[in-house]
């Protein structure tokens, strides 16, 4: 990885570079000292002058067309006079070392467009951790000029609540079915979502995607109101056939605007800052902590312990928290 000085990313940023970009979130994903030291200095530079913006999740299983329909929703986007950024968050990246998100050409066309930047999986991030470097990574994209972020997700564990924690808006993506196989989507995820869109709406299933969305709607209707008096909207689409991005968008726009009518928006934006700071910090205190010769080696010989069963775990974690109080005195 080359290295530049602080001044040579925050430039390249605002003259909206999209080579400076790639580089300024590898350097934010890099787990070296002086590379960290840069990246704190520029996101601190950056958190008071990006312009607004949008960021839409979208998650939805392998298959169910998310990646056909970033596509054409992102060149839709671009129409509307959008700068669209894409950026994945790949559960199966970390096991596998290979990647089924970060294949950029499953998005050709829209990797071409001047006006979109498609960062594929992040890379030797954990996935969902409090090292995940995707919410770096969006403020990154938009002090370069995006205002239109998508962060991708696959349905798997827990990469939804991840993403929901970090976007404005978040779009369950299902395929036409029958009643059970919507009994299948999980509940929470349902509930998180602020829309859901049937896509592949086309042709032998387009009657389908019609009696699923009725289906949907009457399942979404025995959940409780959300508090922030949204409820969930249900629309078809088809990426392939490149119809319902603007009913996608519509319902955006609106939830976009009954949010920020009374300040949600912004509200939803700070806590999630306080409480991806609070993550960030306790997480580091814990480190700083675990750090400590003393603590380690009591912590050792207290593994020891437990696993001998001379000791309880409460017993254990009460010494522990003991040795902790004792060395904070
Ligand atoms: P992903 O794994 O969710 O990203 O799904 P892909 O975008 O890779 O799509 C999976 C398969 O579904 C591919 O074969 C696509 O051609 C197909 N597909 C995607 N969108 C549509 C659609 O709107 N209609 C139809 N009929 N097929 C689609």
């Amino acid at each position: 990885m080359k290295r530049f000085d602080l001044d040579y990313y925050i430039t390249g940023l605002k003259s909206q570079n999209n080579v400076v970009l790639a580089q300024a979130i590898t350097l934010v994903e890099s787990k070296r000292k002086t590379d960290q030291e840069i990246a704190d200095q520029l996101l601190n530079e950056i958190v008071k002058g990006s312009q607004p913006s949008i960021r839409i999740g979208i998650t939805g299983t392998p298959g169910v067309g998310k990646s056909s329909f970033i596509e054409g929703f992102g060149s839709y986007l671009i129409d509307q006079g959008k700068k669209v950024a894409v950026l994945a968050i790949d559960p199966s990246s970390q096991k596998t070392g290979g990647s089924i998100l970060g294949d950029k050409t499953r998005m050709e066309t829209l990797s071409r467009n001047p006006q979109a930047y498609i960062r594929p999986s992040a890379s030797g991030n954990t996935l969902g951790g409090v090292n995940n470097r995707t919410r770096e990574a969006v403020l990154l994209c938009e002090a370069a000029g995006y205002d239109a972020i998508i962060v991708e997700t696959v349905g798997v564990g827990q990469s939804e609540t991840l993403v929901n924690n970090m976007v404005d808006f978040f779009l369950l993506m299902i395929q036409p079915g029958s009643g059970d196989d919507l009994q299948g989507i999980k509940k929470g995820i349902m509930e998180m979502a602020h829309g859901i869109v049937i896509n592949k709406a086309d042709g032998d299933q387009a009657k389908l995607a019609k009696q699923s969305k009725k289906d949907l709607l009457s399942a979404l209707h025995l959940f409780a109101p959300s508090e922030t008096g949204w409820s969930t909207q249900v629309e078809l689409c088809s990426a392939l056939e490149k119809t319902g991005f603007d009913l996608v968008w519509q319902m955006v726009q609106s939830f976009q605007s009954a949010m920020r009518s009374n300040s949600l928006f912004e509200k939803n934006r700070s806590s999630q800052n306080v409480s991806w700071f609070e993550d960030r910090a306790n997480f580091g205190i814990l480190q700083e902590l675990v750090d400590q010769p003393k603590l380690s080696a009591l912590q050792q010989e207290l593994v020891l312990k437990v696993r001998q069963n001379e000791i309880s775990v409460s017993k254990a974690t009460e010494e522990m928290l003991s040795a902790v109080k004792e060395l904070l005195t």
